[in-house]
C-alpha cells in the first residue's frame, strides 16, 4: 500500500518510519523495514498501527544507512508477520504495492525448482525469482529486469540488495512511484507526501519505468529498457 525507501546519510530506519507515517492515512494492516546492517539484510516486521513497529525498533533497533519500508494492505495472504513486506529471499529484499496476477504459476514453476516459500503473498514470487536469477550470476540491475519481465500484474516495487549499500532499485506498472533528490541521500515513495519532509525535487516515474538509484545518480530505464530523461520537479507541500 505505501512503499519507502532511502539511501541515506545516516541510520534511515527513523526516516523511513516517519515517511511510513505520513502514508498511514491510506490504510494498512501491518508495517515492516529492512536495511543494510554491516552489508548484510535485517528486517524487522509487525501487524497492527505502527506503533506496534516503532515498538519493535526500540527493543530490537534496525541500524544501517540503506533501507525499503512498507505499509501493507493485504490482498492474497493474511495480515500476519510473515506475510508483512519487505520479503526477503537469499540476497534480495522486496516491498510491493499492488498485485502480481501470475503469482500462482510463478509460484509453482519456482516450487517444481525447488524455492520453499515463506509466506502466501503473490509478493514474494518476486523476491524469489530474483534471488534465482542472482545465482545464475546476474547482477542486481540485469536481475530485476528479468524479473519485471516476468511479472503481470500492476505493481510499484522498491528492491535492496545484500551487501550493495549504494543501490536501491524502483519500478512502477500502474502503481505510482516517485523518486526524491536529497542531499547526498536519494529516495523513493509511492507518493511525494511520504518524502515531503526529507526533499521537495521529486522525480515521477511513468508507466514501466525502472530506476536505479545511487546516491551520486539516479538512472531511469523506461518500458523498452531504453534510458530516459525524466524532469525533476520542486513540489511545495505544507506542512
Ligand atoms: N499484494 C501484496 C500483498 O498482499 C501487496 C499489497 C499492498 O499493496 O499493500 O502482500
Amino acid at each position: 500500500c505505501g512503499i519507502v525507501g532511502v539511501l541515506g546519510t545516516h541510520e534511515v530506519s527513523p526516516q523511513i518510519l516517519d515517511a511510513l507515517k505520513r502514508l498511514e492515512y491510506r490504510g494498512y494492516d501491518s508495517a515492516g523495514i529492512a536495511t543494510l546492517n554491516g552489508g548484510n539484510l535485517e528486517r524487522r516486521r509487525a501487524v497492527g498501527k505502527l506503533v506496534n513497529l516503532s515498538d519493535l525498533l526500540v527493543h530490537e533497533p534496525l541500524p544501517g544507512k540503506a533501507g525499503i519500508g512498507h505499509t501493507r494492505w493485504a490482498t492474497h495472504g493474511a495480515p500476519t508477520v510473515a506475510n508483512a513486506h519487505p520479503h526477503a529471499a537469499g540476497p534480495v529484499a522486496v516491498v510491493h504495492n499492488g498485485i502480481i496476477e501470475n503469482h500462482r504459476s510463478l509460484r509453482e514453476e519456482l516450487t517444481a525448482a525447488g524455492v520453499r516459500f515463506a509466506s502466501e503473498t503473490d509478493t514474494e514470487t518476486i523476491v524469489q525469482l530474483t534471488a534465482q536469477h542472482l545465482a545464475q550470476g546476474l547482477d542486481p540491475v540485469e536481475a530485476a529486469r528479468a524479473t519485471l519481465a516476468r511479472l503481470e500484474g500492476a505493481f510499484a516495487l522498491a528492491f535492496l540488495f545484500q551487501d550493495q549499500e549504494d543501490l536501491l532499485i524502483g519500478a512502477r506498472r500502474g502503481s505510482p512511484l516517485a523518486v526524491g533528490h536529497g542531499e547526498g541521500e536519494v529516495y523513493l515513495g509511492s507518493d511525494a507526501i511520504a518524502l515531503a519532509p526529507m526533499t521537495d525535487r521529486i522525480t515521477y516515474l511513468e508507466e514501466g519505468d525502472m530506476a536505479v538509484l545511487q546516491r551520486g545518480a539516479v538512472t531511469v530505464y523506461d518500458a523498452d529498457n531504453r534510458r530516459a530523461n525524466r524532469a525533476v520537479t520542486h513540489i511545495r507541500l505544507d506542512n
